[in-house]
């Protein structure tokens, strides 16, 4: 038996969730917390912390820890300027490579960091269906669900990242259609869904259309730089400022923004609170003050309002309006805010769908998802769509579109091309994704050479050139003359993405490995301590005149103790538990401590006798 769970991999939390009796449902831990904060923090052990714990890092050792790190998917340096300057930690990369994220003295590629959370998750996974009873597997499949508007570049990063993790990624699956399905709306015959997504960091609104259990986006749009985390800083600084702290201490901010999340938290469900601090090092006086709903919505109306213009430009580019909008489904934390769930409900004029808890929405539809590709219901095929066109830089510096925006995917296309010059053995094809005319204000996925055409005349060579999309929405291109039958199939990387051969050797010195064989090594380190004595005890037991040593010198008992101890040493270097072997071994030195002294004397007494002081 096997299983396979629904991942959202967010900018600020993610979670796991599977499909247990037919319907869908989150993974939590022993304290009933389903959210994984995406956050990684290395221990100067290289201990790797991910979640809260390393949540809490960030306090302590901001130098060792990253967040936000969705941002860097699948992107290269020249991309993320503006975003990197906004993070504590330091990224880099060469130009026109993938960004790399320096950490406690290392450097990791996004799709690295995302594979600790990745793990996490699994490992969780795992724990729960072992506690269960129901499976003691290795979880090793996956669905993983990404913004509507990742390209491909971003989409094969975060497969990657499964890969990293030691999950295979069956399907990665959009966001607002993971939400959707959640919501059974693939089981309507036709209608429009907008999906709203207010979450930490980012606002997303992706405009849907189903039909007959096919999922098409229509249209994206949002702030990359718009969420709870904006509201956040917002009641930060404005404590701080009340408290005369307006230029606090990193500790003092951390514990600020905790006491003020939790009024924000409380006050999407009761009428009024209190931010309260207990006395301590970070506010030595402590700090209490009472803050309604009515209080926050008129400091966060204006921040509500900024998601109301990308909601209308994605209206407007569907070439819909608000009443053409059958159903509203809300994601994110951030929608739980009463004020938040108002102003859609005002816009689009209907009430929202908002039965399941919008943080785990997500992570719910990626498990029905996932339990669709299991089981194969045919009834229940799900399909999604491209949401850019894919095509190459023709003559002239255009774009020629292979594959259109909102293909169905899986999806291919091909289109013939020929040379521009007598002779010419070599084409140059430069793969681009966007639906702008230029090439050059197209996104440049790859370039690469057909070689090998043998010389012809211009325009006689009939270069075929083939675009295939998996139902992950990743791309593979392959171009190849076909009047000689010389086929050249070459499949094509994202700029921005690892090679397969990245990922091999990443997986081979990933830092788990590393942390593995370091533990390898102490092991080894602990049973040759152990063996040296262990060998050291059988030696003296060996001597001649071991039995009157131990009757005349060893206390009455002290005989067993030392047997005992060395057996038990001996069990426990056959075993693998380093701790273990470590205090066997200190136990057996303590226990024969003191026949070490007695054999040692003896020797010395016997190599002394006879021998006069001037032999020696
Ligand atoms: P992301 O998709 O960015 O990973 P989430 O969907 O998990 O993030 O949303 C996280 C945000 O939601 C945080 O800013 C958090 O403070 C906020 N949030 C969570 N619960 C609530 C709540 N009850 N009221 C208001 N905001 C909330
Ligand atoms: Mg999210």
């Amino acid at each position: 038996m096997s299983k396979v769970v629904g991942i959202d991999l967010g900018t600020t939390n993610s979670l796991v969730a599977y499909v247990k009796d037919g319907a869908p449902v989150v993974i939590r831990d022993e304290s009933g917390d389903a959210l994984v904060p995406s956050v990684v923090s290395i221990g100067r052990d290289n201990t790797v912390y991910v979640g809260r714990e390393a949540q809490r890092r960030l306090l302590t050792e901001p130098s060792r820890t990253v967040y936000s790190v969705k941002r860097f998917m699948g992107r290269g340096i020249e991309d993320v300027g503006d975003e990197a300057r906004l993070l504590p930690f330091d990224v880099g990369g060469e130009e026109g490579g993938v960004v790399r994220i320096g950490v406690a003295g290392r450097e990791f590629t996004p799709p690295e960091i995302s594979a600790f959370v990745l793990r996490e998750l699994k490992r969780r996974a795992e724990d729960h269906f072992r506690e269960d009873g129901e499976f003691d597997f290795e979880v090793d499949r996956a669905v993983i669900a990404v913004p509507a508007y990742f390209n491909d570049a971003q989409r094969t990063a975060t497969r990657d990242a499964g890969r990293l993790a030691g999950l295979e990624v069956l399907r990665i699956i959009n966001e607002p259609t993971a939400a959707s399905l959640a919501y059974g709306l693939d089981r309507k015959n036709r209608g429009t869904v907008a999906v709203y997504d207010l979450g930490g960091g980012t606002f997303d609104i992706s405009i849907l259309r189903v039909e007959d259990g096919v999922f098409q986006v229509l249209a994206t749009n949002g702030d990359t730089h718009l969420g709870g985390d904006d509201i956040d800083a917002m009641l930060t600084t404005f404590v701080l400022a009340d408290i005369g702290h307006s230029a606090a201490e990193g500790e003092t901010v951390q514990t600020v923004r905790k006491a003020v999340i939790q009024a924000k938290i409380d006050l999407s469900e009761t009428d009024e609170t209190e931010i309260r601090i207990e006395p301590g090092r970070a506010v030595p006086r402590g700090y209490r003050k009472r803050i309604t709903r009515a209080d926050l919505e008129h400091m966060i109306r204006e921040l509500v309002e900024r998601t109301v213009g990308p909601c209308r430009q994605a209206l407007a580019d569907a070439g819909l309006g608000p009443q053409d909008i059958d159903e509203v489904v809300l994601v994110g934390g951030s929608t739980r805010i009463p004020l938040v769930r108002r102003a859609v409900e005002e816009l689009f004029g209907r009430p929202a769908h908002a039965g399941l808890n919008p943080d785990e929405v997500v992570a719910l539809g990626a498990a029905v998802q996932a339990d669709i590709l299991l089981s194969g219901r045919r009834e229940m095929l799900l399909l999604d769509v491209t949401p850019l066109s894919l095509g190459i830089e023709t003559l002239g510096g255009v774009t020629s579109k292979i594959i259109l925006r909102n293909s169905t995917i899986p999806a291919s296309g091909r289109e013939m091309f020929t040379t521009g010059a007598d002779n010419q053995t070599a084409v140059d094809v430069h793969v681009l994704q966007g639906e702008r005319e230029l090439a050059s204000d197209c996104r440049s996925l790859a370039r690469f050479t057909l070689r090998g055409i043998p010389p012809m005349p211009a325009g006689l060579p009939r270069i075929e050139v083939r675009f295939q999309i998996d139902a992950n929405g990743i791309l593979s291109v392959s171009a190849r003359e076909l009047r000689t039958a010389i086929e050249q199939t070459i499949e094509v990387k994202p700029s921005y993405g690892l090679t397969d051969q990245e990922v091999e050797r990443m997986l081979i010195e990933s830092f788990e490995h590393a942390e593995a064989d370091f533990e390898a090594r102490l092991l080894i380190e602990a049973r040759n301590e152990a063996e040296t004595v262990i060998h050291a005890t059988e030696k003296s037991m060996r001597r001649p005149d071991f039995e009157t040593l131990a009757n005349e010198e060893l206390e009455p008992g002290e005989r067993r103790r030392i047997d005992d101890a060395l057996a038990a040493a001996r069990t426990a270097i056959g075993g693998t538990d380093r701790e273990q072997i470590q205090q066997a071994t200190a136990a057996l030195n303590e226990a024969t401590r003191h026949l070490a002294e007695v054999s040692m004397n003896r020797s010395v007494r016997e190599a002394l006798a006879g021998r006069n002081v001037k032999d020696l």
